[in-house]
Order: structure tokens, then sequence, then C-alpha cells
């Protein structure tokens, strides 16, 4: 039997789209959830979903990206809980190949997306060392491993995402901390929509089924499906995967 303790997770980017299935699916474990995101409205009405499913939560507005915010919250949030789950999805996308990508958009993304992993990590590291046990998760990207056209700096600061993640699981395996990563392909969320919102707003339907036809397994996948490799990867059932990338994309690295 698998003992299900009640733990803390700390899910950032909880306030849309994968981050919040990841919030809705642990606290359905019993975890305390706590959901930082830069949208303060969004992370309260991921708590608001939670406590009315009968579960825990907190909702925590913060930038990722700043080191000293992040550091300064962290340290708030340790004089009362003990991180056990730390998963880093907050990311945002760029689109363009490099002449299209700006030095201020490479920094941008750098910021988020990389950085953004580091102070978090930074924020929870030492207080998992001192309990000997956690679990890291990144949400890197098929982008990551293989490149996606016109996505240079999205595909750049994923693939330090997960060689991120390599590194980490590495340093601190002796301390009882796995860390791993996941690369989804496409996945439905408020940031497709918006996309197309903003780039196709004559034609949305016809391109969001051109979108999910061209996934080698003709849709898109769903923040719910990504949630249930989360939750799995958080459990005891998982204890022997560290520094392991999961793609979970319909096929669309291999096939
Ligand atoms: P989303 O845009 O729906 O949600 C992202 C959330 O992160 C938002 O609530 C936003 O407010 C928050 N956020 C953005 N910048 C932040 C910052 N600096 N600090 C704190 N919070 C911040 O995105 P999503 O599609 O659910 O993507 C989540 C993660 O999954 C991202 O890392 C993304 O790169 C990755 N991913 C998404 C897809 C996809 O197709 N949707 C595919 C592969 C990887």
């Amino acid at each position: 039997t698998i003992k299900n303790k009640t733990k803390i997770a700390l899910i950032t980017g909880g306030g849309s789209g994968i981050g919040k299935s990841i919030c809705l699916r642990l606290a359905l474990k019993q975890h305390k959830i706590l959901v930082v995101d830069l949208n303060l409205e969004a992370a309260q009405e991921t708590v608001d979903e939670i406590e009315n499913q009968g579960g825990i939560a907190e909702a925590y507005a913060a930038d990722v990206s700043n080191n000293q915010q992040i550091l300064a919250l962290f340290k708030n949030i340790k004089e009362e809980h003990t991180i056990d789950i730390l998963i880093n999805n907050a990311g945002i996308a760029h689109i363009g190949n490099i002449e299209q990508t700006k030095e201020s958009d490479l920094d941008r993304l750098y910021n988020v997306n990389v950085k953004g992993v580091y102070n978090c990590i930074s924020g929870v590291i030492d207080a998992m060392k001192a309990q000997k046990s956690g679990v890291i998760i990144n949400m890197a990207s098929v982008a990551a491993s293989v490149g996606i056209a016109e996505r240079f700096a999205y595909s750049m600061t994923k693939g330090a995402v997960l060689t991120m993640t390599y590194s980490v699981a590495k340093d601190y395996l002796a301390d009882g901390i796995r860390c791993n990563c996941i690369s989804p392909g496409r996945v439905h969320t408020p940031f497709v929509d918006n996309f197309l919102e903003k780039n196709y707003a004559d034609n949305k339907a016809e391109m969001f089924e051109k979108l999910s036809k061209s996934q080698p397994i003709g849709r898109m996948g769903t923040p719910d499906e990504i949630a249930a490799l989360v939750d799995y990867l958080s459990s005891e059932e998982a204890a022997f995967i560290t520094g392991s990338n999961f793609p979970i994309d319909g096929g669309f690295v291999t096939l």
C-alpha cells in the first residue's frame, strides 16, 4: 500500500492551463497546494476551485524571474511550511527565428524560463536537503530536445531547463531529492487560444483544426493528461525515477 502523507506542493504558473490542472490534480492527493502566479486573481481562482472540491490551497503573487522577490516569498513560506514538491511550470513563449528575436526577447525568455527555475529551486533546496527528501519537476517542452521552427528563444531556454534538470538531479541525488523534467508537445491551454485570437482572429477554428491535425496523433494534448504524469512522478511510486525526461507529445518527437 502507498502511504499518502499530506504534503506541501508549490506550483508556479498555477493560475492557468497546465499549472492549474496540476494544482487541482495534486489537491486530490490531500496535498496542500501553494499556487504561485504573476496573476494573483488567476491564482486565487485556482485556490477557490480547490477549496470547492474540499482541498486546501493558498494563492501567492510573484514573478519567478525576480530573484529577490522569489527568495523573499520562499523564505516567508518556509516559516510555516516545508515544501515537499516543487513544480516549475511557469513559462512563456516567443515566436521567431534568430533574426526575429531581439536581445530583449531573449533576455525575457531566459529570465522567466531559465532563471525562474533557478530562482525557485534556490528557494527550496536547503529545506529539502535538511529533510532529506523532495521532488522537483521542471516543465520543458518537446522544443528542448528537437527545437521547434521559428521558436528560437523558446527552444533554447527549454533546452536549458532540460539540462538543468540533469545537473540538479546529480547534485542532490545523495540528499534524497529527485529532479525530473516533462516535455509536452502541443497542449490545448489558454496560451494556444490567445495565440490563435491574436494571430488568426478571423479563422480561429480552422487554425485550431490545422494545429491539431499537425500533431502525429491528430490532436493536441489536454492539461489533465500532463497533470496525470506530474501526479505519478511526484508520488512515492516514482521513487526510482530521477534525472529523467518525459516526452508527452502524441508522438511528436519520435513519429
Ligand atoms: P499558460 O500561459 O496557460 O499559463 C502560464 C501561467 O504562468 C499563467 O498563469 C501566467 O500568469 C504564469 N506566468 C507567466 N509568467 C510568469 C512569471 N514570470 N512568474 C509567475 N508566473 C508566470 O501556459 P501553459 O500552456 O499552461 O504552459 C505551462 C508550461 O508548459 C510553460 O512552461 C510552457 O512553456 C509549457 N509547455 C506548454 C505547452 C503548450 O502547448 N501549452 C507545450 C509544451 C510546454
